[in-house]
């Protein structure tokens, strides 16, 4: 399985660049701008604001004198349940001086406060107010365009080469050729992909399926981390923080159910729980006015949200679901963001460094983006003359096919929820499984539209999802299996995917 869409490259507008980044997230901002500080233009091609730019509550660097890098991994290590990359890991809270200097440099302005959040030892947490990602992503787009970084609003298709990087089909309205020998993936994750999901449509994580099309693997798929309070029928994340000053959960009856306080995972399969049973689920906001708490104020992002969307937060009950919020797994790389594929590099949420093992810690993932894209852009740097240019050959893919597939990505998104959520058994893995099998089986005789190759591609990346959580025949992490309820000594290790090899 490797192209799907109908083109053919000789036909196609023709443009040429050294490096394209696909994805305006931290991570490809990231990687660009370093690159374009160290004297390289790349293009940048993004189809709008990913999930960087959603971020509320921070990012975390061990940056005080009584804090270390040493006690940031320790805290991440025991959320990551044995499953951290122990190299990558260091290199991430050792490389939060750098990254966080960077992002001063470019132009983000701190809180002087910082906090700390579930799971940190210290208040770690660098923040701005209850917007750092919008801060981060607009101080970063401010610095691409100074750098005069090309950019180009369009959506990847198909990643050309044989063994290698040649180049990539694009759409923005048509479809378009760029002939490159280097392709950064900064795509984000592939939570979206479950009924209920704090993340944009925009991020849906179908690149991720281009990729499993190109022979490579994902690793750890099956670890989605989810988060307890999005509000019902929405994306509007209402963070922990809101808890944490006195926000409690309570049912339809008005009772509360669950130790607001608990841990994310535990929270959020309370609620799940109540959910099944047919239950209704509340965040109940009015205790944080009777303590003296100005909503507005405190949480002015969260506060303007829910406005917009008709609630009156100091006055009722707000109506919440967990919902799939952070993918850990990703295409597999190395420390700086290479892949097995020559030429391919892959950073941000897509990429798996194993930082983060069987669950992430918060506020983590801000982090990663911008350690790393740091780290591959140097890479890219020096690797930029040992690579064969791209040659002057064409790529096509010439096939018919009118047939609707027999499916849309919302029965995907059901599927996905019910089948590998929250909680998980053989019995409902295996049946996702075979289901998602039987609807893409006929993908050859698909129309080779836009749409229908977005579909396949999270398909595949459902399926992968589903094949890991299947063969991880424990519970670890973010990960648990109601017929596996321990971790188990022989899982203490990655997944790995392939559509030639599943789960292994
Ligand atoms: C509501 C919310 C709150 C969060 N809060 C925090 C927090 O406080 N701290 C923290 O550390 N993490 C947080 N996270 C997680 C964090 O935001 C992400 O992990 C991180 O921002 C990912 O960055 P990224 O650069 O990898 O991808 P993203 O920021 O998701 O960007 C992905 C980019 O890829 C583009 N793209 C995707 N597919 C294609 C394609 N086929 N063609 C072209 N472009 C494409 C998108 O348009 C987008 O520009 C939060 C996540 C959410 C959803």
């Amino acid at each position: 399985m490797e192209y799907f869409l109908n083109f053919d490259t000789s036909k196609l507008p023709e443009d040429r660049a050294d490096v394209v980044i696909c994805g305006s997230g931290i991570g490809g901002l990231t990687t660009a701008i370093v690159l374009g500080e160290l004297g390289i233009t790349p293009l940048l091609l993004t189809r709008g604001v990913g999930n960087t730019y959603y971020s509320q509550g921070g990012i975390a660097c061990a940056l005080h004198p009584e804090d270390s890098p040493y006690l940031h991994a320790l805290d991440t290590q025991k959320a990551g349940r044995g499953l951290c990359n122990e190299g990558n890991l260091r290199i991430l809270v050792d490389g939060g001086v750098q990254g966080f200097v960077n992002l001063k440099r470019w132009g983000v302005e701190f809180d002087k406060e910082t906090t700390i959040e579930g799971g940190h030892s210290f208040p770690r947490v660098y923040k701005v107010k209850d917007y750092t990602g919008k801060a981060i992503h607009e101080a970063l787009w401010r610095r691409v365009k100074e750098l005069k970084i090309r950019i180009v609003r369009g959506e990847l298709q198909e990643i050309l080469g044989e063994g290698r990087v040649e180049g990539i089909v694009y759409y923005d309205g048509s479809m378009k050729f760029i002939r490159t020998s280097i392709l950064v993936l900064a795509t984000g994750g592939a939570a979206s992909m479950f009924l209920h999901t704090s993340n944009p449509v925009r991020v849906r994580g179908d690149a991720l399926g281009i990729v499993l099309r190109k022979g490579l693997s994902l690793v750890n798929p099956e670890f989605v981390q989810f988060h307890p309070t999005v509000v019902k029928n929405t994306s509007i994340l209402i963070s922990e923080a809101v808890r944490g000053e006195g926000a409690v959960l309570v049912d339809q009856k008005g009772e509360r159910f669950v130790n607001e306080l608990e841990p994310r995972d535990v929270v959020a399969r309370a609620i799940y729980r109540k959910m099944k049973e047919g239950g209704e689920v509340f965040l109940d906001l009015r205790p944080l006015k009777a303590a003296g708490i100005e909503l507005r104020e405190r949480f002015p992002t969260i506060y303007g949200m829910l406005r917009e969307k008709g609630y009156e937060p100091e006055k009722e009950p707000i109506p919440v679901t967990p919902a799939s919020h952070y993918f850990i797994g990703g295409v597999e790389v190395n420390s700086y963001g290479k892949t097995i594929l020559e030429g391919l590099y892959a950073v941000g949420e897509c990429a798996c460094t194993g930082v983060h093992g069987a669950n992430r810690l918060a506020s983590n993932s801000l982090l990663e983006g911008v350690v790393f894209g740091y780290r591959t852009a140097y890479r890219i740097f020096h690797d930029l003359s040992f690579y064969r240019k791209s040659s002057k050959g064409n790529f096509k893919n010439l096939r018919e096919g009118k047939r609707k597939p027999p499916y849309t990505f919302e029965d995907l998104r059901g599927l996905m929820w019910e089948a590998c959520g929250l909680e998980r058994d053989e019995e409902g893995l295996k049946r996702a499984s075979e289901k998602l099998k039987v609807w893409i089986e006929g993908y050859k005789h698909w129309t080779p539209s836009i749409e229908n190759r977005q579909l396949l591609d999270i398909s595949l990346v459902a399926l992968a999802t589903v094949s890991c959580a299947l063969w991880r025949k424990e519970s670890r992490g973010v990960h648990y299996r109601k017929d596996y309820p321990h971790e188990r000594e022989e899982f203490r290790r990655e997944s790995l995917y392939t559509l030639e090899k599943p789960a292994s």
